[in-house]
């Protein structure tokens, strides 16, 4: 199978840095003051004071894909649900700093009291998977399932790396937020309320085909023949009637542009170059990938396997690269690779800097918030449903 491309820019896609404002777009900001660059001592003077300055007001939350210069300040570390759980933790915090991606801030902004404000230092930073279900889509797709007859035995499994409006859609519509840590939860649960894995009963898995695919194969059991991949660019999903009434998992076409490009040839490469090498994936990554792969797993399944890896043991690592490196330098003692040298950083993730995250925190400093996510109380409230679902289930 080869990697999905799309030939169009989803709707909502991200726009270029340094154009000015615009909040609805979630447009690019440029930092004002001349800001020197990220290695600059005197910038990390100036985040240090900054920091300093504003104490227990202030909440940093570092996701595992940030920048060395930015994690350095983040007062935790953690994947999109742990820091959003992070957030909800810290009432007594006025502002709640994500180094993370748009759709990171939003959870948080919906899990966080009324008095919190969430502050994304680059509003550019967004997630190409995110933008790959659009809310317009998804409302059209779920048309095309009424249509078929099969809306009704459907259950909506919405992954966290998705915009708010899908959590919300999730929410009117009986379903779950989940994980990459317990997507087998949430689709045992989901399908538990359409009859069973035994019955005939859908589950509509949003944004990722590769998540919902290997989960549905290698932890429920169910077959690949069990799989469609429901394309919102065409008529239909380019799906028949047949299809859908036959399908178990109706898997939407998004996918991840940095896990995405792991090849089943990096994989036999690696082992041929490595000896006794372990190899370790995100379930983002293809099925063909996850099947050569010999462990796959979450980032924090990642960071814990590394963790208790023997010293001298080989790894080759297929996720983000910024988690990649820290990881190696964490573990001198063992041998870490990545997986494919030529797959780059996620391009979103990096957008938050230092000069950003100084800007920002020296703007809350002089009293005038910058990069507020707000999420409508509408969606908010029915999102908040979809995520308290999750909560519900088993394991939390
Ligand atoms: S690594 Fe992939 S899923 Fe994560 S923010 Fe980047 S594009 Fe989105």
């Amino acid at each position: 199978m080869s990697v999905s491309t799309f030939s169009e820019p989803a709707p909502s896609a991200l726009l270029l840095l340094g154009r000015g404002v615009d909040l609805a777009s979630e447009r690019g900001v440029e930092c004002v003051g001349g800001l020197p660059a990220p290695s600059d001592p005197d910038l990390v003077e100036r985040a240090r004071a900054a920091r300093a300055a504003l104490g227990s007001r202030a909440f940093v939350l570092g996701h595992h894909y940030q920048r060395d210069e930015v994690i350095e300040f983040a007062d935790v570390t953690g994947d999109s649900f742990k820091l959003a759980r992070e957030a909800a933790a810290r009432p007594e915090a006025e502002f709640i700093i994500f180094c993370g991606v748009h759709f990171m801030a939003e959870s948080a902004d919906i899990l966080t009291s009324d008095h919190q404000q969430v502050i994304l230092p680059d509003l550019a930073a967004g997630c190409s998977m995110a933008d790959m279900a659009a809310i317009d889509q998804v409302e059209d797709a779920w048309d095309v399932l009424v249509d078929a007859g099969v809306a009704e035995s459907t259950v909506p499994v919405t992954y966290m790396n998705s915009a708010a409006s899908i959590k919300a859609f999730t929410g009117r519509h009986g379903g779950t937020i989940c994980t990459s840590s317990n997507a087998h939860v949430a689709l045992r649960w989901a399908f538990d309320k359409v009859g069973g894995l035994g019955g005939t009963g859908k589950v509509l898995f949003m944004p990722d085909q590769h998540l919902g695919r290997n989960t549905a194969v290698q932890q429920l059991g169910l077959s690949l023949d069990d799989c469609v991949v429901f394309d919102p660019r065409k008529p239909g999903g380019g799906l028949t009637t047949e299809q859908l009434r036959d399908a178990r998992m109706i898997l939407w076409r998004g996918h991840c542009s940095v896990h995405g490009r792991f090849s089943v040839r990096n994989v036999t490469d690696i082992r041929a170059a490595v000896p006794d090498v372990t190899v370790i994936v995100h379930p983002e990554c293809q099925h063909e990938v996850v099947l050569a792969a010999d462990l796959v797993g979450s980032t924090e399944y990642i960071v814990k396997a590394l963790d208790a890896a023997e010293p001298g043991s080989s790894w080759a690592v297929g996720t983000e690269l910024n988690l990649v490196r820290r990881l190696a330098a964490a573990h001198p003692d063992k041998n870490i690779h990545y997986l494919d040298s030529t797959v780059c950083f996620c391009s979103t993730m990096n957008r938050i800097d230092l000069p950003h995250l100084v800007w920002a925190m020296e703007s809350l400093v002089a009293g005038r918030p910058v990069n507020r996510i707000v999420v409508d109380a509408d969606d908010a409230h029915w999102a908040r449903v979809a995520l308290d679902q999750m909560l519900a289930l088993p394991g939390y």
